[in-house]
C-alpha cells in the first residue's frame, strides 16, 4: 500500500489552517493574536475555538478529549474525559466547552511535587498552551483529543516541564531582541529558539523481552553477557535496513505524521538493533511536545509489530548507549537565524558577539548544562567509556576555532578559513562543496554550520530541562552585552572590545580535540572546568547561589521550584536503583543461583559416573571447580546487596540516600553482575534461564 505523505501529513493536528478554515474570522485573528503576542483569549472565543475543535475530533473518531502534560516523573500524564454530557430528555450531547478547554483540574496528588505541595494545597491545574497545536492521537483506548497544557499548583508553583521552558522562551526573546535592535533591526519581532532533536532507540523481540525481567522492570539490561559479535564491524551504522524493522518504521512515520511531526530521517545506528528518527526543527516547546509524543508513539508502534522500543539510555552494556542531540538554534520571526555565520565570519559582527555570549554562558554555566541532562539511565553514557564525556565544552570546528583565536590574540579576525571543495578524484563525479566545519562527534556542545547540537541528553529524557536551561543562561548573556552595549557611544567598537574580553575570558571552554581522551579530563581539570561525573553530582548545581539569581531573574524558576526539582532528582535516583537492585536480586535469587545449583549438580553427578567407570573426567571437574567458583561468589555478592539495600532503605535524608544508593548499592550491584555474567559463559546454553545479549540483540 502506498501512502500520500501530503494528504496524511498533520492530518490529526488541530493546526493553523485547520483554524482558519473553521473559525469565524474574528476569532481566528484573536487567537493568532494571543498566539503570537501573548495574553488571554476571551472565554465567548474560547467557547467557539473549543466547540470547533471538539467536532473537528469528533469527526476524526474521537471520544473523549484529555489535558496532555509532562509532570516531573518523566512521562507525559493524559486522564481522559469524555465528551458526553448528562442526559436531557433522553439525549446526550458531545460537548467541549472554553472552560473545559482552558483548565483542567487532574487529581494531581499523584505526581512528584518535591514538597512543593502541601496535602491541604494538593490542588493542581493544567492550562492550554495555545502556542502548541492539539491533536488527535489514535490508539487502542479509542481515539483521544490531546489538549497540550501546562501543569502548575494552586499557588502558581509550576509542576511541568513546560512551564519553565515557556517561561525561558520569553526570556530569550526579551534578551535576544535587544540584540537584533542594536544592530539596528527594527522589523523582528520576536526571537524563538528552534529544536531539532535527533532520538535513538533500540528494538527487541517482544517475546524475547517478555522473558527478561530487567527489561521489564527497569528498561534495561541489568545481567548479560557480551555476545561473540558487539558493533566492532561497525557494519550495522546505516546498514541496510532489515524487514522488520523497515514496517515499524513505515507505519511509525505514517503515526508520526499524521500528528503533524515531520520524521524524516531514519537510519541504523552504531549497535546492533539501535536506530534514529530525525523529526525536522521546529519552535522549541512545539519540538518538546513533538518529542514527547514521538516517544509515546514510538513504543506504541513497536508493540503492534512484536517490537518493545527500549528508550534508555544504557539497554546493553558494551554497546553504544543512546542520546538525543538536541540541535539548537535562535531565529528572528523575519527568518534570520542568529548562529548564522555567514560567508565571512569573522567579519559579522552580530554573530561574533552573539558567539561570544554562548561562550559566556556555556562557560558560567556548565554545570547547570550538565545537570540539565542528567538522568538515572544517562549515568551509563555520560562520564563512562563513550559519548559525550560528563565534561561541558564547545566545539567550534577550524574555522571559528581560528576566528575567536584571531580575535583573543589581535582584538579582530580578518580573514575567515573557507570551507572549499572537496574533489572526489573521480571525474564524473560531483565536485563537492564542503562545509567549513568538520565534525567532532566527541563534544557535548558542538557548532554545526549554523546550530548549536548539545549532544549529552539522555535518549529517554525530555528535552524541556535542557532547552529551559540553554535559553537561561544564554538569554543572561544576552541581557549583559545589550546592558553594556545599549548605551555605547560608538558601537561598533565598544561592541568589538566585548566581544574580544569575553572570548578572551571563556576561551577556555572551546575544545576542538578528542573528547573521550584521558588526557582531556586533565586539560579540562587544570582549565577548571568542571566534570561531574554522576547525576548525584550534578543536582546541587540546581540551588546554588549562581543559579538561583539566573533563574530568578527571568521568572523561570523561583528558588522553591528549584529545591523541589533537586528533591524529586534525588528521590527519582534512589528510587531507580532501588528498582534496579531489587530486579537484580529477584534475578540472581529466582534465575542465577538455581541455575548454577542445578548445573554444578549435573556436572558432580557426570564427575562420578565418569570415575566410576575409571574414565577421564577432569574436564568436568575443572568445569565444576569454576561453575562452583562463580556460584560461591554470586551468593555471596547476592547476600551483600540485599543487606546493604535494606540498611540504605531504611534512610530518612533522601540527599543522603541517594549518595548511599550511588557509591554503595552501585558497586555491589557491579559486583553480584561479573560472576552471573562468567557463570553465563559456562553454563549450556540451553539450561539458561534467560535470553542472551546474542537472542536480544541480533534476532530482532
Ligand atoms: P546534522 O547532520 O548536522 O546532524 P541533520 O540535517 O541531520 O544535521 O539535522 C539534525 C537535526 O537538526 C534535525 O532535527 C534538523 O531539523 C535539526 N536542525 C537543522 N537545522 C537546524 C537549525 N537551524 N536549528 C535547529 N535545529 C536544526
Ligand atoms: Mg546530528
Amino acid at each position: 500500500m502506498t501512502m500520500n505523505v501530503s494528504e496524511i501529513f498533520g492530518s490529526n493536528v488541530f493546526s493553523e489552517s485547520v483554524m482558519r478554515e473553521r473559525l469565524p474570522k474574528k476569532v481566528f485573528a484573536e487567537v493568532m493574536d494571543v498566539m503570537r503576542n501573548g495574553g488571554q483569549l476571551s472565554m465567548a472565543s474560547a467557547d467557539v475555538v473549543a466547540n470547533e475543535m471538539k467536532d473537528w475530533a469528533v469527526e476524526k473518531g474521537a471520544t473523549h478529549y484529555t489535558h496532555w502534560f509532562q509532570p516531573l516523573n518523566g512521562v507525559t500524564a493524559e486522564k481522559h474525559d469524555s465528551f458526553l454530557t448528562r442526559p436531557v430528555e433522553g439525549k446526550t450531547l458531545l460537548q467541549l466547552s472554553g472552560k473545559q478547554l482552558i483548565m483542567g483540574e487532574p487529581d494531581a496528588s499523584s505526581f512528584p511535587t518535591g514538597g512543593l505541595r502541601a496535602t491541604h494545597y494538593a490542588r493542581g491545574y493544567t492550562a492550554w498552551d495555545i502556542t502548541s497545536p492539539a491533536f488527535v492521537k489514535e490508539q487502542a483506548a479509542g481515539v483521544i483529543l490531546c489538549i497540550p497544557t501546562v501543569f502548575i499548583s494552586y499557588t502558581g508553583e509550576a509542576l511541568d516541564q513546560k512551564t519553565p521552558l515557556l517561561r525561558s522562551m520569553e526570556a530569550i526573546n526579551h534578551e535576544a531582541l535587544r540584540i537584533v535592535r542594536l544592530f539596528g533591526d527594527t522589523r523582528a519581532k520576536q526571537v524563538v529558539p528552534a529544536v531539532g532533536p535527533e532520538q535513538e532507540y533500540f528494538l527487541v523481540d517482544k517475546q524475547k523481552y517478555l522473558k527478561r525481567r530487567d527489561l521489564i522492570y527497569t528498561g534495561r539490561t541489568l545481567f548479560g553477557a557480551p555476545a561473540p559479535k558487539g558493533q566492532e564491524l561497525e557494519d550495522q551504522y546505516y546498514g541496510s535496513i532489515r524487514e522488520r524493522v523497515g514496517s515499524y518504521m513505515k507505519d511509525l512515520n505514517e503515526q508520526l505524521w499524521k500528528m503533524g511531526i515531520t520524521a524524516t530521517t531514519q537510519h541504523n545506528e552504531v549497535a546492533p538493533a539501535q536506530h534514529e528518527m530525525a523529526p525536522i526543527y521546529t519552535t522549541a516547546n512545539i519540538a518538546v511536545d513533538n518529542n514527547q509524543l514521538a516517544m509515546e508513539t514510538m513504543k506504541r508502534v513497536a508493540t503492534q509489530h512484536g517490537l518493545v522500543c527500549l528508550l534508555h539510555e544504557k539497554p546493553y552494556a558494551g554497546v553504544n548507549g543512546s542520546g538525543k542531540h538536541n540541535n539548537w538554534s535562535i531565529n528572528t520571526d523575519t527568518g534570520e537565524n542568529l548562529l548564522d555565520p555567514g560567508d565571512e565570519p569573522g567579519k559579522n559582527l552580530r554573530f561574533l558577539l552573539v558567539l561570544a555570549c554562548m561562550m559566556k554562558a556555556i562557560d558560567v554555566h556548565a554545570d547547570l548544562l550538565r545537570e540539565s541532562a542528567a538522568n538515572v539511565g544517562n549515568d551509563r553514557r555520560l562520564g563512562a567509556d563513550e559519548a559525550p564525556p560528563a565534561i561541558i565544552s564547545m566545539f567550534l570546528g577550524d574555522q571559528l576555532e581560528d576566528v575567536v583565536e584571531q580575535i583573543v590574540k589581535s582584538g579582530a579576525a580578518d580573514v575567515s578559513k573557507k570551507g572549499g571543495t572537496l574533489d572526489t578524484g573521480v571525474s564524473i563525479l560531483p565536485v563537492l562543496n564542503k562545509d567549513a566545519t568538520d565534525r567532532n562527534r566527541t563534544s557535548p556542545f558542538a557548532f554545526t554550520g549554523n546550530k548549536f547540537e548539545f549532544r549529552m541528553v539522555g535518549s529517554s529524557d525530555s528535552i524541556a530541562a535542557a532547552n529551559t536551561t540553554l535559553n537561561a543562561v544564554v538569554a543572561e548573556a544576552f541581557s549583559e552585552a545589550a546592558d553594556a552595549l545599549e548605551g555605547a557611544e560608538d558601537f561598533e567598537t565598544a561592541a568589538r572590545q566585548l566581544i574580544a574580553r569575553l572570548m578572551k575570558e571563556h576561551q577556555r571552554i572551546i575544545f576542538n580535540g578528542n573528547g573521550y581522551s584521558a588526557e582531556w579530563a586533565k586539560e579540562a581539570e587544570r582549565r577548571g572546568l568542571p566534570n561531574l561525573k554522576a547525576m548525584v553530582d550534578t543536582i546541587p548545581a540546581l540551588t546554588t547561589e549562581k543559579s538561583v539569581r539566573l533563574f530568578e531573574r527571568f521568572h523561570i524558576y523561583t528558588q522553591a521550584e528549584l529545591e523541589s526539582r533537586a528533591e524529586i532528582k534525588y528521590e527519582t535516583y534512589a528510587k531507580t536503583i532501588n528498582i534496579e537492585a531489587q530486579t537484580m536480586i529477584h534475578m540472581a535469587g529466582k534465575h542465577y543461583v538455581p541455575v548454577g545449583v542445578s548445573y554444578t549438580g549435573q556436572l558432580a553427578r557426570a564427575v562420578a559416573e565418569i570415575e566410576a567407570v575409571g574414565a577421564d573426567a577432569s574436564v568436568q571437574r575443572e568445569l565444576l571447580a569454576e561453575c562452583s567458583a562463580r556460584l560461591k561468589e554470586t551468593k555471596e555478592a547476592l547476600k551483600k546487596l540485599m543487606a546493604d539495600v535494606d540498611r540504605v532503605n531504611k534512610m530518612t535524608d533522601v540527599v543522603a540516600m541517594a549518595h548511599a544508593f550511588r557509591n554503595e548499592i552501585v558497586p555491589d550491584m557491579a559486583a553480584l553482575r561479573a560472576p552471573v555474567d562468567a557463570m553465563e559463559l559456562i553454563v549450556d546454553k540451553k539450561e539458561w534461564p534467560v535470553p542472551t545479549y546474542g537472542d536480544l540483540m541480533f534476532e530482532v
